[in-house]
């Protein structure tokens, strides 16, 4: 053991921030986000419908999606996370669907959910429905991960409007896919290999309604801001543009822990 003292193991491990704001013109904020920190979950959540009933959504989706994934051993490989998130998604929405049975007030509610997954292991998996995006910043370049459910999203798919006149588009938020809505939702998962250096970014449509798209990949790519201060920057961004909606971001940047193999030895 005396040679083995100084050996260390690394695995993947990371930061984050995150924030939510209710923005310049409306009074309730149906926005959710929730942080399972240990277990590198990370959601996003947008609620909709009167009488609070958004609110009621968002929280609900957050909370399933994390009572679902608390159920995935350490150590899972993707194979089960991946499962495990889906279900977990389409829990939240068999939940949303008799709570909103079951209050006459609240029918019609529905939320979108985008939860990431990030795992010591060296993996990361997406889940997602509605028009929250998941954005990675690698290398410098931010990409968009997830494809908005929403009826400008299927215009542009066919070529018949920009992205830039899709969010100009008076039937921008009209979603094609959201938790709460129906007894079946597809969810899309996506994932790939988690690398020093990573960063995700998790917005609600009050950042994309706000600002053009190249703005957006811009300001996250910039080096030298903390998770905490790009989520800060974000909020500000979109409530300097107008603010017309609620905002939340999550930022979570991955790198490489060092540990003793044996520390108690
Ligand atoms: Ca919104």
């Amino acid at each position: 053991m005396v040679t083995d003292a100084a050996r260390l193991t690394e695995h993947m491990a990371w930061r984050f921030g995150a924030g939510s704001d209710v923005g310049r013109v409306r009074t309730q904020n149906e926005d959710s986000f929730g942080v399972d920190e240990p277990r590198g979950l990370f959601i996003v959540a947008d609620g909709m419908g009167g009488h609070a009933a958004g609110e009621v959504a968002s929280r609900l989706a957050v909370r399933c999606a994390c009572e679902g994934v608390a159920m995935l051993p350490s150590h899972s490989s993707v194979e089960e996370a991946r499962e495990r998130l889906r279900t977990a998604i389409d829990d939240a929405n068999q939940v949303i669907l008799i709570e909103g049975q079951a209050h006459p007030e609240r029918s019609g509610m529905g939320t979108t959910t985008t939860a990431l997954l990030v795992s010591p292991e060296g993996w990361w998996l997406v889940g997602h429905v509605g028009d929250s995006r998941a954005y990675l910043v690698r290398d410098g370049d931010a990409t968009r991960i997830t494809e908005d459910h929403t009826y400008v999203q299927e215009l542009v798919n066919q070529g018949r409007i920009s992205d830039e006149e899709a969010r100009m588009h008076p039937r921008s938020s009209l979603l094609t896919r959201a938790l709460g809505t129906s007894a079946q939702v597809a969810i899309d998962i996506y994932e790939g290999d988690l690398r020093p250096g990573d960063r995700f970014v998790l917005a609600s449509d009050g950042l994309m309604s706000m600002l053009p798209e190249d703005m957006i990949r811009e300001l996250l790519a910039e080096p030298g801001r903390s998770p905490d201060a790009l989520v800060d920057c974000l909020i500000e961004a979109a409530n300097e543009a107008g603010g017309h909606d609620n905002v939340t971001a999550v930022v979570v940047d991955a790198y490489v822990e060092s540990e003793p193999e044996d520390a108690d030895s």
